[in-house]
């Protein structure tokens, strides 16, 4: 049976039984809105761990754009019947007061690998991602950590948070789910009017062309420019980035030798979708 957790206190009792009966305890943090790219990252911490808590916090600090957070989807009762089809321990879902009580002042900000693309689009996002991050390894005092590579940047910027801060988790970056055209599943995509849903999946098609042609020689410029103009045809409003970049610094990089990604933000029907592909 999976039980919900409001307040700390209550999930320090049972993480601390758990872990004297020498229990790996296994976190997902997520906002909610439950989709198969959620629940993967739950089967692989069920597969390896012998304990594990989802979390499901919709963290006001990490919206730039207050009109995203009120309209950002809360689905608790659907998410605890799909994570008890998982057979997931706990869901911890604790209210803002809880997180952010009066008279926090703190912010846990990540330097060089959050600074690029999202981090310059959405201003204060990653000091968000990271603060809550931080405080969600605390609370939960968690072994393994679980991420999707559907947020490529966040993935970096919790790695080097845990490098840096001494953090004793091990993070786990977990595939991304897709839908059948291609789509990144995300709990934005059903904000899209159904011919925005309809044209959605260009955007990895066009990426992962760029990709392949820069594998067989094409120039970066080239190839980019030429995804950028596939999505601009297909009806999305604006391309906010295609980029490719080292995949641990996200720094610009024509160094072959290390493992690049490309990585893209693009506006469909008032609706921004991000994506990134290995190239
Ligand atoms: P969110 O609820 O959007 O904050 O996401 C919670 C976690 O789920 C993050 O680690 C995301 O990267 C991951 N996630 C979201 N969508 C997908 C997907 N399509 N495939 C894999 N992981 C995902």
């Amino acid at each position: 049976m999976t039980q919900i957790i409001r307040t700390v206190a209550d999930l320090r009792v049972l993480v601390r039984a758990w872990k004297a009966a020498g229990q790996v305890v296994g976190v997902v943090p997520t906002m909610g809105a439950l989709h198969d790219g959620h629940l993967s990252l739950a089967r692989a911490a069920k597969a390896e761990c012998q304990r594990v808590i989802v979390t499901i916090f919709v963290n006001p600090k990490q919206f730039n754009n207050p009109d995203d957070l009120k309209k950002y989807p809360r689905t608790e009762a659907a998410d605890a019947a799909l994570l008890q089809t998982v057979g997931v321990d706990v869901i911890f879902a604790p209210e803002p007061g809880e997180v952010y009580p009066d008279g926090f002042t703190s912010t846990v900000s990540v330097g060089g690998v959050s600074e690029p693309l999202e981090g310059r689009m959405r201003p204060g996002h990653f000091d968000g991602v990271a603060t809550v991050v931080t405080k969600l390894f605390g609370m939960t005092m968690a072994d393994r950590g679980y991420f999707g590579q559907k947020d490529w940047q966040q993935l970096q910027v919790v790695l080097q948070l845990v490098r840096d801060l001494n953090v004793p988790i091990t993070i786990v970056g977990c595939e991304t789910i897709r839908e059948a055209d291609g789509l990144a599943m995300s709990s934005r995509n059903n904000r899209l009017t159904p011919e925005g849903r309809a044209i959605a999946g260009v955007l990895f098609a066009a990426i992962s062309t760029a990709a392949e042609d820069i594998r067989a020689g094409q120039s970066d410029r080239m190839a980019i420019r030429e995804a950028a103009e596939k999505l601009r045809h297909a009806g999305f409003e604006r391309v906010e980035y295609i980029e490719l970049r080292d995949a641990e610094t996200l720094m610009p990089s024509d160094e072959m030798q290390r493992p690049r990604r490309m990585l893209a933000a693009a506006w469909l029907d008032g609706v921004r979708l991000i994506d990134n592909i290995p190239v």
